[in-house]
């Protein structure tokens, strides 16, 4: 059986990877592992460079993801975040575990009162800590109210009085997302103003 190895520098969603591709005779689908920043990819050896290429991509994207996913949820702090948020609603809800998920595209997070556990954005985990408390504080209030109802909005603001300013913020983080790639070099630079990253340490807290 002979093998071809081959190394380079892969770029997926601003991530730096040393590619390894491996030409393996008895191969017939693409394999990749992902350690550390290292992608190993093994494919059959008569597969076109172009037609690999698409393929390596989504592969390294979503074992990414995981990795990502993955180093969030050992930390655990969330979890200590999310249950002095749920302490300060006048019936606590239970929280068993919170997860930062990378399935959840079209929503921040999430709250299931039957597992007891909070699912959040990944996204979140690199934004200030007082935008992911409101957003646990949201879903929360969901298990009292499953709409977007007065009486829901009231219950949010009594816990979590920063709830318009992280709704604010997270507009903007979306709209950034969506818009991003129109805006020119010059426009880009010109979003880093100072003292307006939205890092300073509030809390929600009452
Ligand atoms: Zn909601």
């Amino acid at each position: 059986m002979s093998k071809v190895l081959r190394e380079k520098v892969l770029v997926v969603d601003g991530t730096g990877l040393t590619l390894i591709v491996e030409r393996k005779g008895r191969v017939k689908n693409v394999n990749a592992r992902l350690k550390g920043s290292v992608l190993r990819v093994s494919a059959p050896p008569g597969m076109r460079e172009e037609d690999l290429a698409p393929v390596v991509e989504n592969l390294a994207r979503k074992l990414l993801r995981r990795a990502h996913a993955r180093r969030v949820n050992e930390e655990g702090e969330a979890l200590a975040l999310a249950r002095k948020v749920a302490a300060r609603f006048p019936y606590p809800p239970s929280v068993g575990r919170v997860l930062f998920v990378t399935t959840q595209r079209s929503r921040w997070g999430s709250y299931s009162p039957r597992t007891d556990t909070v699912r959040l954005n990944a996204a979140l985990r690199s934004m200030p800590r007082w935008v992911l408390e409101a957003v646990v504080a949201h879903e929360l209030a969901h298990a009292f109210h499953p709409d977007h109802s007065p009486s829901f909005w009231r219950l949010l603001r009594s816990v979590c009085p920063e709830t318009d300013r992280a709704k604010a913020f997270l507009a903007g983080v979306s709209w950034l997302a969506h818009h991003y790639g129109e805006l020119t070099p010059v426009e880009r630079d010109l979003l880093g103003i100072e003292g307006a990253t939205g890092l300073d340490d509030r809390t929600c807290s009452p």
